[in-house]
């Protein structure tokens, strides 16, 4: 525990944001940081705990983005620091594929004892990496080792991350891929289901991809289908009702291996470990990282035994994959999702926010759609009679929150929404003064 008085979780706004240290420290990291890696908000952070930020000039911001769902279980967690602290002195570094340790064992039991589908007759097991591109791309690997097949499917709006391979599988060009190519070949992308803007039901949706993937990528070519089952970067799409159980039937129909991304919608975030299992569908593999460990780096690839038991030895694995610490804080997070029922919290915010969001749709027409899983929300803008996106308004919106001393992201292949990753721990007091600065903040730029 620092020795610095206690954060208190309230939003306090001292300086214009960004403030003089925050503009100080911007002109030294523009002589030394390149552009291409981009902050959303200028804004220096120097201490924060459960939901509140602390900047270097004394803003207290109210962080409803978890650095992109990651901190789910709060900033700076007590037990989580704990538990790494305790690593740390114990042992930071062996690398697992030459002396292996206890925690990395530990996390990939819970990991397996938490996948949709895991029994003793049918077990997974677990490849532990650091980052959700680094997941993607092993259960690509394992997926095509396993098949002998080459084609990687996935659909329109998806975000697998930066790397080489995962850039390529992403919806947009921008800014991902353009002008880093070539590309990786053997991706196709097929339509998804957005029930706002198609209008199918889950059945349909699932033929039109289906459909598609048949003629365009052949079905004996699939090694995999990756597919985000509620799509983060692309929105916080939920698919209609019965979508990913067909894809997932017509995957297991013809051999293709059916790959849930859950970076960002797994470890308790939409109120179940993994959100695929609210869709009744049992993967063949499930990716995780973000919320995994608390804002330590890990991540980790869980497929069927069967699946992931045909990688030759050496041929998985990388220096820091697994890291003791990070491990360690992992397991934290396991025990306080148990034992603090966060998986309740998820849905208690739930069931203080979305109403409430609800209540702003009612109020301003540009709302489109309030839409998410547990703490995983967004609300759409669009023009209500054509539903073109207004991604301009979304940008002032966030601008002026920012201002009020609200952390807010956007979201959608056309930058037209706004999501929410609140903690699992923030209370309905602060998701409620949240809303208010959200609503003065439409009521102005509108
Ligand atoms: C963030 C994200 C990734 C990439 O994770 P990194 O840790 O940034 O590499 C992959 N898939 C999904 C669904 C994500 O949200």
């Amino acid at each position: 525990m620092s020795a610095e008085t206690p954060i208190t979780q309230e939003r306090r706004v001292v300086t214009e944001i960004p403030g003089p240290k925050s503009r100080e420290l911007h002109a030294r990291r523009t002589a030394v940081v390149p552009p291409g890696v981009h902050s959303v908000l200028p804004v220096y952070i120097d201490r924060a705990h459960d939901s509140v930020l602390v900047d270097v000039d004394g803003n207290q911001i109210v962080d409803v983005c978890g650095g992109i769902g990651v901190t789910t279980i709060g900033h700076t967690d007590d037990a989580v620091v704990a538990a790494a602290e305790a690593q740390l002195h114990k042992v930071t570094h062996t690398l697992f594929t030459m002396t292996p340790y206890e925690p990395y064992v530990r996390v990939a039991e819970y990991l397996a004892q938490h996948v949709p589908g895991s029994t003793p007759e049918q077990p997974y097991k677990t490849l532990l990496m650091n980052s959700g591109a680094e997941a993607v791309e092993n259960g690509v690997k394992i997926a095509r080792k396993y098949t002998g097949r080459p084609g990687v499917a996935v659909l329109d709006h998806a975000y697998h991350g930066r790397t080489m391979l995962t850039s390529s599988m992403n919806y947009k060009a921008a800014p991902y891929a353009l002008g880093y190519g070539p590309r990786a070949g053997d991706i196709t992308k097929a339509p998804n289901s957005y029930p706002l803007r198609d209008g199918l039901s889950g059945p349909e949706a699932a033929q039109r991809t289906i459909a598609y993937l048949e003629k365009v990528a052949g079905a004996e070519d699939l090694a995999c289908l990756v597919v985000e089952p509620v799509q983060g970067e692309g929105g916080f799409i939920v698919p209609a009702d019965g979508f990913l159980p067909a894809i997932a039937d017509w995957c297991r129909e013809n051999g293709i291996v059916f790959i849930a991304d859950e970076v960002q919608a797994g470890m308790a975030r939409t109120g179940t470990v993994f959100s695929i299992e609210q869709f009744g569908v049992e993967p063949d593999i499930v990716l995780s990282a973000k919320g995994i460990a608390g804002g330590l780096p890990l991540a980790g690839i869980t497929g069927r035994a069967e699946i992931m038991d045909k990688s030759q030895p050496g041929g998985l694995g990388g220096t820091f994959g697994g890291n003791p610490v990070s491990c360690a804080a992992a397991v934290a997070v396991f025990e306080q999702i148990e034992s603090q029922s966060l998986l309740a919290e998820a849905q208690r915010i739930e069931r203080a926010f979305k109403p409430a969001l609800e209540g702003l749709q009612a109020k301003y027409d540009r709302i489109v759609d309030v839409r998410g899983k547990g703490a995983m929300l967004a609300i759409e803008f669009a023009d209500p009679e054509t539903l073109e996106h207004d991604a301009a308004l979304v940008s002032r919106v966030i601008a002026r929150a920012a201002q009020e001393g609200v952390l807010l992201l956007s979201a959608g292949a056309f930058g037209n929404v706004i999501r929410f990753l609140p903690s699992l721990k923030m209370s309905d007091a602060l998701i409620a003064d949240v809303v208010s600065v959200i609503d003065a903040a439409i009521a102005a730029e509108i």
